[in-house]
């Protein structure tokens, strides 16, 4: 690799959604796998510490990158017919997550349409299982490929492997840091399954005056999702910063006697989830602000910066989401942005 490919001293400001001014020590992008190949084997990458970046919608820089970052660009979409109905689309982990919702809409092939307009890219879908509108990533996942950082090596990771859960992997976990996630295959089908009972998706078709199928549920999510979560381009966030916490069903049995709203979604015999958004707006955080970090003002579950928060501010708000929550509910948040 030629080393004036790696930049000094990057401003990432653009590089993540919450629009967190910071810099990388060293910056270097990728569109070919053999150029990541060259960086992983330089100098300067296997000196430093190491961060992939795809989007920067789910990440939250707390101060300057002393190390590394790679900006993954690699790019391309195809398909493979495996039976009748069902399609392998395999998807380079630099595509842009709609993109692929679009390519597939467009292709007939039904199974990611609710998952419509979730910013980011293909390679960090698989990190935290993406969800949305009662369908993951999970539910349609194949394979992956993944490049090794410490050899260099190209490995496949099946579904097991991956590990899937609620907004986590294998590669949040035990992975962490030591997989560079290089394209994803999803099994998606000529013969739609549609999955519109979740959220306000019916409503939704309705007030379009449309039947359902892939196009229009797809359309009908990007409506939900625009006029209810902020855009990035215009105030900096990451999406939920919380994950929806699980308890116990008699912790949540004792809290709805003073709650009677309060939301729940049986997991288990034990235990419920219950939405960490509905906790946050009841201690009475929703729209708050101090200086340029705040809890949005419609969607507790997401913070933004105003304008020249530093992700330390918005660290800070996070700990007093959390430390608030837990005195009112005993409830002990999670944070789902990830702390860089
Ligand atoms: C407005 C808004 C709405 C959102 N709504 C949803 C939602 O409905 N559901 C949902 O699940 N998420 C949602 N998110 C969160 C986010 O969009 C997803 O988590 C998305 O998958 C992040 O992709 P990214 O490319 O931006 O990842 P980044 O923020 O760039 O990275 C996230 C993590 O993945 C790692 N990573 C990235 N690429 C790779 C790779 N190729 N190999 C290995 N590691 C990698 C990074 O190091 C980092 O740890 C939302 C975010 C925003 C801003």
């Amino acid at each position: 690799m030629n080393v004036n490919a790696i930049i000094q001293n990057q401003s990432l400001k653009a590089y993540n959604t919450f629009g967190i001014d910071v810099n990388a020590r060293y910056f270097a992008e990728f569109n070919k796998i053999e150029t990541l190949s060259e960086v992983l084997a330089s100098a300067t990458f296997q000196q430093n510490k190491q961060l992939i970046l795809g989007g920067g919608s789910n990440i939250l820089f707390t101060k300057n990158f002393d190390g590394i970052v790679l900006h993954n660009l690699l790019k391309g979409i195809s398909k493979v017919q495996v039976s009748e109905h069902d399609y392998h689309v395999s998807a380079a982990a630099g595509e842009v997550w709609h993109d692929l919702v679009l390519y597939a809409i467009t292709n007939n092939l039904g199974g990611i349409e609710n998952l419509s307009l979730i910013p980011g890219y293909v390679g960090a879908s698989p990190m935290q299982n993406i969800g949305a509108y009662g369908v993951e990533i999970k539910d349609i996942f194949v394979s992956l490929k993944a490049m090794e950082v410490a050899t260099g090596l190209i490995k496949t990771f099946t579904k097991e492997e991956c590990a899937f859960g609620y907004r986590e992997s294998f590669f949040k976990r035990a992975g962490k840091g030591k997989y560079i996630i290089l394209e994803v295959t999803f099994q998606l089908s000529t013969k739609h399954q549609l999955n519109t009972s979740y959220g306000a998706i019916e409503q939704e078709l309705a007030k379009m005056n449309a039947e359902p199928n892939i196009k229009n549920i797809s359309q009908a999510v990007i409506n939900i999702r625009s006029s209810k979560l902020p855009n990035p381009k215009e105030l900096g966030n990451a999406g939920s910063f919380f994950k929806n916490p699980t308890i116990t069903i008699a912790h949540y049995e004792t809290l709805k006697k003073q709650y009677l709203d309060l939301p729940g979604y049986p997991i288990n015999a034990q235990n419920i989830k219950t939405a960490a958004g509905y906790l946050i707006e009841k201690c009475g955080l929703k729209g708050f602000r101090k200086e340029d970090a705040g809890v949005h003002q419609m969607q507790a579950l997401v913070l933004v910066n105003y304008g020249k928060a530093s992700g330390h501010q918005i660290f800070d708000l996070s700990s007093l989401v959390i430390e608030k929550v837990k005195e009112n509910f005993g409830i002990e948040l999670e944070r789902e942005v990830n702390i860089i």
